[in-house]
């Protein structure tokens, strides 16, 4: 899956909605979060955040790790 990170809070773009062929970004509280069941890992989001917030699983920075959990639970609480 694609996992969305930091870069992201609060950012105020939507460009990776438009571009994502299965609909699987989620609005958070004050992020977006993938849906890991939905991503088919096509990678047409990355280029496209203006935050370059958006990261394939095991691309993302040892910093951010915390975020993949983060995508989980966001799933997971609905
Ligand atoms: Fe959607 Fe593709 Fe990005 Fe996954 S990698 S979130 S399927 S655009």
């Amino acid at each position: 899956t694609h996992v969305v990170t930091e870069n992201c809070i609060k950012c105020k773009y939507t460009d990776c909605v438009d571009v994502c062929p299965v609909d699987c970004f989620k609005e958070g509280p004050n992020f977006l979060f993938i849906d890991p069941d939905e991503c088919i890992d096509c990678a047409v989001c990355v280029p496209e955040c203006p935050a370059e917030a958006i990261f394939a699983e095991e691309d993302v920075p040892a910093d951010q790790q915390e975020f993949i959990q983060i995508n989980i639970e966001m799933n997971e609480s609905g």
